[in-house]
């Protein structure tokens, strides 16, 4: 049977450590402009004798050097049943050999942040799901917050996002806009790999040439297709820099016939193909119309009237 402890530390994911002392505390908290008490949950803890005083970066183990500061500093972590969990803990610092002074790594850390690492995945995971307000207001954190918090948690799963540039074959270029439509972003996808590859802010040759610029001249040959609308831009870029490529204006319906299983039409191209077809449909439908008419004119074959004389009409 787990203990009730080993079942809590295991909820908000505290592994390898002592939890020293924990409490129920209930503080003043201000929520637009008025103040509530909020129940929070302290946790004193420390990690266990093998991971304490290590370098963050090794991992090799050293006497401690010195502390940080004075009092314990603090880290949220996950909250249990809407009650926010609070870890404190007297950081140390070590002296590494290689690495010079850092504080020690601890086990319950994401790098800098002051939120646990189990904590910025359900922020960031929350934050593509729904509005950075509602984020804020559940998880009881600063608007601004959320933003570090996706920060950290991308920071430690793609420290590196230029590795994203690397072996592209067929890209796809499109600006978009935000923000009530009034702030353009220029956004390049690989649609090999399903991902977006970079994203800049505002649009025109500069923006491109500027990511074009970031690939070497062995990765700019090796790009076979460039796909986007019919932008003057896309085509200068491409004719300067992917000397290989291939351009596709037409882009829905090309890169759906190359990539049925892999690209998505969205509601755009549905659209636009049900309009057309149904505009075709309409067009012959008129030229029916006036055939039947004929038709028609001919078979009630009326006989062909000659005015004899015109009485009470003025002769201009
Ligand atoms: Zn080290």
């Amino acid at each position: 049977m787990a203990s009730l402890l080993s079942i809590l530390k295991n909820v908000i994911n505290l592994n390898r450590v002592h939890v020293e002392k924990s409490e129920i505390v209930t503080v003043p908290e201000r929520h637009f402009g008025e103040i509530y008490e909020e129940k929070r949950i302290y946790i004193w803890l420390r990690p266990i004798r093998r991971y304490q005083s290590r370098c963050p970066i090794c991992g090799k183990k050293y006497h401690g050097y010195d502390y940080r500061s004075e009092e314990e500093s603090w880290w949220r972590a996950s909250n249990l049943n809407g009650i926010p969990v609070y870890l404190f803990y007297r950081r140390q610092r070590i002296e590494c050999a290689e690495h010079g002074v850092h504080a020690e790594w601890i086990p319950w850390a994401d790098g800098e942040s002051r939120f646990t690492e189990s904590f910025n995945n359900e922020v960031a995971w929350m934050a593509l799901q729904m509005s950075k307000l509602a984020v804020s207001i559940l998880m009881g954190i600063n608007w601004r917050t959320v933003g570090n918090c996706i920060k950290a948690a991308h920071n430690r799963i793609e420290p590196d996002v230029s590795v994203r540039l690397h072996g592209l074959r067929r890209i796809c270029v499109d600006e978009t806009s935000y923000r009530k439509g009034h702030t353009y972003i220029t956004v390049v996808y690989d649609m090999e790999r399903n991902q977006v590859v970079w994203v800049h802010p505002d649009h025109g040759k500069e923006v491109f040439e500027a990511f074009c610029q970031l690939l070497s001249k062995e990765e700019q040959a090796a790009i076979e297709i460039v796909a986007g609308d019919g932008a003057k831009w896309i085509d200068n870029c491409t004719k300067e820099y992917f000397p290989n490529a291939t351009r596709f204006g037409m882009v829905y319906l090309v890169l759906k016939l190359l990539f049925w299983n892999s690209f998505t039409a969205g509601y755009a191209p549905m659209m636009i193909s049900v309009f057309f077809l149904g505009g075709l449909l309409l067009s012959f439908l008129g030229f029916l119309g006036e055939y039947v008419m004929a038709i028609n004119i001919r078979v009630m074959n009326r006989p062909l009237v000659v005015e004899e004389e015109r009485i009470n009409f003025s002769l201009e």
